[in-house]
């Protein structure tokens, strides 16, 4: 599937926050947000007129997507996904895009970020309950155990990744056992969770139009 390949920081610039996509450089001073917070181009630094409601829900949903890593397509079906289920479809449709197994092997801090997160579980480097899973989507459940293949544990890009993931931090309901490689679910996501600033309801009044 077509991806998004060009410079994320520019994302990150056009999205007017940080969105953690590079991994330790996100924490530095090198990060291209803390030295130019403002769009990209050649104007991007201009006055910027007050935007629309549209323009609002329009921004915020492109930033979880981006956060994601996720095209519009996908991102669609995970909204009429969320909206099925019982519950706030807001907080419903952030569940699951948390539960992406991509998603989790990043927030595990297996991964820098959540492309290389993708990378790793689509190389086959990842087991969800001992069995390999090469598919970033996929949604994992409570109580799930998701491991680096013994194989694999030699990579030198996890060991790093593993090496910064105090200073990035792992969720509440997530557990690491950082010697083992693996990691555990121990409970579905919940709002509070979710450290990165979401006005989810905006995704909603944009796609319930
Ligand atoms: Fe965004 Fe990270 Fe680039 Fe900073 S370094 S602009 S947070 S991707």
């Amino acid at each position: 599937m077509a991806r998004y390949k060009g410079p994320v920081c520019r994302l990150c610039r056009r999205e007017e926050t940080k969105l953690f996509l590079k991994g330790d450089r996100c924490y530095t001073e090198k990060c291209a947000f803390e030295r130019r917070a403002y769009a990209p181009g050649q104007h991007g630094n201009a006055r910027r007129r007050k935007r629309s409601d549209y323009g609002e829900q329009l921004r915020e949903k492109q930033k979880v997507r981006r956060i994601y890593g996720i095209l519009e397509k996908q991102f669609r079906n995970y909204y009429a996904r969320a909206s099925k289920m019982k519950g706030v479809t807001g907080e419903n449709l952030l569940q699951l895009l948390e539960r992406r197994l991509d998603n989790v092997v990043y927030r595990l801090g297996l991964a820098c970020n959540r492309n290389e997160a993708r990378q790793l579980t689509l190389h086959r480097h990842v087991t969800v309950n001992g069995v390999r899973v090469n598919i970033p989507s996929y949604l994992v459940k409570a109580g799930d155990e998701i491991e680096v293949r013994e194989k694999s544990r030699a990579i030198v890009r996890i060991a790093d990744s593993l090496a910064g993931v105090d200073r990035r931090g792992v969720p509440q309901w997530l557990e690491l056992d950082k010697a083992a490689f693996r990691g555990k679910v121990a409970a579905l996501p919940s709002r509070e969770d979710l450290s990165i600033q979401i006005r989810e309801q905006l995704i909603v009044e944009l796609y319930s139009k």
